[in-house]
């Protein structure tokens, strides 16, 4: 077979993917025998997942498309302005949850913070990772460019900043989940939901100032832990609003 040239273009911000004396600007490769198209762009260190339209010339194409000739391909990333044509995304626009890989702590709890479905075992390993998202339909949240290329990862995300708040506006904005943040109603420790209970159900296990000042209490249906206003929310609260401060007109 003849060898061809792909030169590869890369919109929004998947340059980030990209080692910083190629970005901005096309990118060549010579290939020798018929590749398809995932197999181009991960080679140059771009993780399927955060592809959601490929151009091949001009034209959309899947993941499997392969590549025999000369050809421009460009790639555009799902958070970001499109060629005004209609085509099918690659990637599902909104997902609610997740399994967060063991480095991203913080993010786990900000988004279980938000009441959001967040399966996290700092101890997992890959392998461990990859079964919890397959079993239970969850977006894999990780940093790990290898593990994100995995073939059966279908819908995940790689938090560009490293900082945890950031990391959190991210993930709302690629997820579209700005409409479905129910804070306070799911267990930071555990995941499990949380219910109202009457101070008389837990009064026995609250300190001397607690059962003075609060009133309004929720027990983690899942570990037992009680929450109310005074401890746990009120830094809360400032975190989500500082949060929300991102999404501000
Ligand atoms: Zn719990």
């Amino acid at each position: 077979m003849k060898p061809f040239t792909v030169r590869l273009k890369l919109h929004g911000d998947l340059e980030f993917f990209l080692r910083s004396g190629a970005r901005s600007q096309s990118i060549e490769r010579s290939l020798g025998e018929k590749t398809s198209v995932k197999d181009v762009i991960e080679s140059f260190g771009v993780p399927h997942p955060e592809v959601d339209l490929i151009l091949v010339n001009g034209r959309p194409v899947d993941f499997d498309y392969a590549l025999a000739n000369d050809a421009d391909v460009e790639l555009y990333p799902v958070v970001t302005d499109r060629p005004k044509f209609k085509y099918k995304s690659l990637q599902v626009a909104s997902y609610n949850r997740f399994v967060v890989d063991g480095h991203l702590g913080k993010l786990a709890r900000d988004l279980r913070l938000l009441g959001f479905d967040v399966a996290y075992d700092p101890t997992a390993e890959d392998r461990q990772l990859l079964g919890v998202m397959e079993r239970q339909n969850r977006a894999l949240l990780t940093r790990d460019r290898r593990l994100l290329m995995h073939a059966v990862v279908k819908t995940g995300y790689f938090p560009r900043s490293q900082n945890a708040d950031e990391q959190t506006v991210e993930v709302i904005r690629r997820f579209d989940l700005l409409g479905s943040i129910i804070p306070f109603t799911r267990c930071l420790l555990c995941n499990a939901p949380l219910r109202k209970v009457s101070k008389a159900e837990v009064i026995e296990r609250l300190e001397p100032l607690t059962k003075i000042y609060y009133e309004q209490f929720r027990r983690c249906t899942g570990c037992g832990q009680i929450y109310w206003p005074g401890s746990h929310f009120s830094k809360l609260q400032k975190r989500l609003e500082q949060i929300r401060a991102n999404f501000a007109d």
